[in-house]
């Protein structure tokens, strides 16, 4: 069952792979290869909203490979005419780049808030003011934009053109802005950083502070959007809109996709011949994600979402105050929720796979619980349960 072990493996030693390998999967059930289940609250890190081999994903990808896998971007791509209408008619977006990642969204991002300022005749505002705690992908300049230095060591010469402030402060929000300030770049809800939400008076604060200023304000939404919160994007709670978006995870339930958003006056500067991408918006991409949102788009999804959402962090609530010396906390929005951890979560998270459920780890000793938003109450049940159990064996082993 264990994977080959570190010293024969092929594979660069960049993952802390837990010795699991899944042969299949179910809606919010995994199958290893030895045939043991596990419930899956993690979803691949919040990418597979509709769970696994979901029948509508799984037909959708069939049909368009029999037809026409890729073609490359020097053609038309009726599916991502088709993606990016839905996507801007469902938001404040007028311009859609489709990408194979979260990381390159955001690059598309920041390119785009760099060339704006470039062609309005001001080169020199070229800087974007980020969050302690942010995490936008593992390139160069995402690496520079998120700022922590577990990800930027040994990596030198950083990407310049960031600044980095403390998590919602006003003050120093305020006072980062200069002449070279091009743009204000946040996660509605900081994912890895520990499922920490940005107080909505915040975004909006942004929002003022970009509209006096004339920066652009970008937020990724890789993790927190595409449903996870119980709206379509996360921002909307706070009723403002971006200018520039980053999406990624969800909108593929699987496949791998991702897109910057912007308004006409952002992207406008995005012209021929500024930026590109191989595989980018591909057929099979476009048929996954214009299925992805068939479901997301289904009556009445988002308020089933938001009222799973509530019922679960009330059950997670529940073992916060039963087990205060292992649980310290719940928080998050929707399916996006984060348990705080009185010890390390990555310890947790083991405990939690021995009694049959997945979870994933984030900063702020928070363990991630980012399940299917097709989950069930009677599997979110099931998951609260086992949760119980492992901390029930923990609290025993911790008394004897
Ligand atoms: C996952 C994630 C990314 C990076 O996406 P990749 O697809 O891994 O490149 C960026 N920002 C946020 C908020 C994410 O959760």
């Amino acid at each position: 069952m264990s994977a080959a072990s570190p010293l024969s493996s092929p594979l660069y030693a960049t993952y802390a792979r837990a010795e699991l390998a899944f042969e299949r999967g179910e809606g919010v059930w995994l199958e290893t290869t030895s045939g043991e289940r596990y419930l899956d609250l993690m979803g691949g890190i919040a990418v597979n909203a509709f769970g696994h081999a979901h029948p509508y994903l799984v037909e959708a990808l069939k049909r368009q490979a029999e037809k026409l896998w890729h073609v490359s971007n020097i053609f038309e791509i009726p599916g991502q005419v088709e993606l990016g209408r839905r996507l801007c008619a469902a938001s404040f977006a007028d311009r859609v780049f489709f990408t194979n990642s979260g990381g390159e969204a955001m690059e598309c991002a920041i390119k785009t808030v760099r060339r704006y300022h470039h062609a309005k005749g001001q080169p020199q505002k070229n800087r974007i003011i980020t969050f302690e705690g942010a995490f936008h992908g593992r390139t160069l300049a995402t690496i520079a934009a998120g700022g922590q230095a577990k990800y930027l060591e040994g990596f030198a010469p950083n990407v310049e053109g960031f600044d980095q402030v403390a998590f919602a402060d006003r003050d120093a929000l305020k006072a980062a802005i200069g002449p070279e300030t091009a743009g204000i770049l946040i996660e509605p809800i900081q994912g890895e950083g520990g499922i920490r939400p940005v107080p909505h008076e915040f975004l909006r604060f942004i929002r003022e502070l970009c509209d006096e200023h004339g920066l652009l304000m970008v937020l990724d939404e890789i993790q927190c959007g595409m449903g996870r919160t119980g709206r379509l994007f996360a921002h909307e709670w706070a009723g403002v809109t971006p200018d520039v978006m980053a999406i990624a995870k969800a909108i593929g339930g699987g496949f791998p996709l991702g897109a910057c958003l912007a308004t006409r006056e952002a992207s406008e500067a995005m012209a021929v011949g500024s930026h590109g991408s191989t595989y980018g918006g591909n057929p099979l991409a476009m048929a996954v994600g214009n299925a992805v949102l068939d479901l997301v788009f289904e009556d009445g999804f988002l308020t089933e979402v938001s009222r799973k959402g509530l019922l679960l962090k009330q059950k997670l609530a529940r073992l916060v105050d039963a087990y205060p010396d292992q649980l310290k906390d719940v928080r998050g929005e929707g399916l996006m929720l984060g348990l705080v951890c009185a010890g390390a979560p990555a310890e947790m998270v083991a405990r939690l796979r021995k009694h049959g459920v997945l979870t994933v780890g984030a900063g702020h000793n928070v363990v991630r619980v980012l399940p299917a938003l097709i989950i069930s109450e009677t599997e979110m049940d099931e998951g609260v349960n086992r949760i119980e159990a492992a901390l029930r064996a923990a609290g025993k082993s911790a008394a004897a």
